[in-house]
């Protein structure tokens, strides 16, 4: 018979852009950052790395991708961001860029 395994919540990183990158520091920088208990939010940089070896067996890496407020659209991440850091607005008109800087500035 196999055992039912459950899982817990061991980590959260969230991509939180730095609103004030730029000559002008109004510019949106995608980063990780990750809460650690006792000394809050860290920046983890814009790449992260998961080495299997550092999770025990049976480890998910799950992604959760925000839902557009108006519409319930997943916010689009198939547009190519190739030199710029904006995000695309919703088909909705519903800008993901206006929502960051009023979340994370
Ligand atoms: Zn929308």
């Amino acid at each position: 018979m196999k055992n039912k395994i459950e899982y817990t919540e061991s980590d959260c990183i969230r991509m939180e852009p730095d609103c004030y990158d730029g000559d002008d520091c109004e510019d949106l920088r995608p980063r990780w950052n990750a809460g650690v208990e006792k000394e809050g939010d860290c920046s983890l940089g814009d790449q992260l790395t998961f080495l299997a070896k550092h999770f025990p067996p049976g480890t998910r890496i799950v992604i959760e991708t925000p839902i557009c407020p108006n519409c319930d659209e997943s916010a689009d991440m198939n547009t190519p961001i190739e030199f710029g850091r904006e995000w695309p607005d919703c088909d909705c008109g519903f800008s993901w860029s206006n929502w960051a800087r009023e979340e994370y500035e």
